[in-house]
């Protein structure tokens, strides 16, 4: 079994703000981080021991990158299969190469999941236009969709037809428009020894298709927040789960929960973890791929962390820095383009108090400053 030394290298595959943060949590416990990475400079390699600047595709640099590290892990899921599959015969490779091709593909994300039980949005393979029946829906592309990219809302039989012409390359995933209350998501970990952990169920809400807030803990029933809870531990369970997984869910106006999507490695909407747990997701990713103890989850404080994305939001940086109270997170990126996550901020609250005495408005208001 797996257990690093301090010293060892974790090779992170992907250069972004996720494997920044996974390389100074890495490096708090000893590890030097190992980023591979197509981009030179970027946020991960700004704070990293070692970059290799190489493309996805690239098997002599991908050999070589491998040879140079003692485990490898992702803050990006989309690695070609075959890129996969090398570095998976050269170092152990967590979370499995399973684990990821099940999560680089809706269909069989969605199959997989109503496989062990767990509810989702009814949906359907889609191959003609034809075979759209049931309006209104989202017609979603298989493959490389985030932040509401490759996705379309259909209405009408019109819609439905320009849409499946949009979107490429078919076959696509025609999902039932899924009327919610609101969306969370739950961060689990599981190490090698089988030791899983779970933070608390969080509400995201979003901004033109990006996450804009997260509320730590979600406003919800206990009973939601512990389906939520059984719901991430039971998927992390089913995979066989050696790192950390993202489960995002819609919650009904009932209170039922459908499981949206699921996403091994750290998620945005995880970035409350540094600032109101004692062990953040990043730590617990690195903690669960090196085989070390997974602490408890638990949280200190309740948490709104807000997402700075684009210009605008970093129009505000200085004003960020001169609020008390406001926790920043900058990801070290040279141009703020319209979209692009640029930082965060966490601001904390007492535990228990931010759905109780403190009101959630309020602690909103605060965060959009
Ligand atoms: P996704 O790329 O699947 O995470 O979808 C992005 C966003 O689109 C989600 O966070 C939801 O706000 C919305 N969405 C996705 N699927 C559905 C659905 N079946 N019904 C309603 N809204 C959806």
């Amino acid at each position: 079994m797996m257990n690093l030394a301090p010293g060892a290298t974790i090779g992170i595959i992907g250069g972004g703000q996720l494997g920044r943060m996974s390389a100074i949590a890495a490096a708090r416990l000893g590890f030097f981080a190992h980023i591979f990475t197509p981009e030179a400079g970027g946020p991960a390699s700004q704070v990293a021991a070692m970059t290799t600047e190489a493309d996805y595709t690239d098997h002599d640099a991908l050999t070589r990158f491998a040879a140079s590290v003692d485990v490898i892990t992702f803050e990006f899921e989309n690695l070609p299969a075959a890129s996969l599959d090398l570095l998976a015969r050269l170092k152990p490779v967590h979370p499995s190469p399973e684990i990821l091709r099940i999560s680089q593909d809706r269909l069989l994300e969605k199959k997989f999941l109503n496989d062990i039980g767990i509810p989702t949005a009814p949906w359907a393979a889609v191959q003609t236009a034809a075979d759209i029946l049931v309006l209104p829906g989202i017609l979603k592309t298989t493959r490389l969709g985030y932040d509401g990219k490759g996705q379309a809302l259909v209405r009408t039989p019109a819609e439905a037809a320009a849409a499946f012409e949009a979107l490429n390359p078919k076959p696509l995933v025609f999902e039932g428009f899924v009327d919610f209350a609101c969306e969370i998501s739950v961060m689990v970990a599981r190490n090698e020894a089988g030791a899983v952990v779970s933070f608390d169920p969080v509400e995201n809400r979003h901004k033109n298709h990006i996450l804009d807030l997260t509320l730590a803990p979600a406003p919800l029933p206990l009973e939601t927040l512990a389906e939520a809870t059984r719901i991430a531990r039971h998927i992390a369970e089913s995979l066989n789960l050696i790192g950390l997984l993202g489960v995002e869910m819609f919650v009904t106006a009932s209170g039922t929960l459908l499981v949206n999507e699921i996403a091994p490695r750290p998620h945005n909407s995880g970035h409350w973890t540094l600032d109101a747990c004692p062990a953040s997701q990043f730590e617990m990713h690195i903690r669960a791929v090196t085989g070390l103890p997974l602490p408890p989850a638990a949280r200190h404080s309740d948490a709104v962390m807000k997402n700075l994305v684009g210009p605008d939001d970093m129009a505000k940086w200085q004003a960020i820095l001169a609020t008390p109270g406001l926790i920043p997170h900058h990801y070290g990126k040279a141009e703020a383009r319209e979209g692009r996550k640029m930082a965060h901020f966490t601001r904390l609250f007492p535990r228990g108090s931010l759905p109780g005495a403190f009101g959630i408005e309020a602690a909103l208001r605060l965060a959009r400053g």
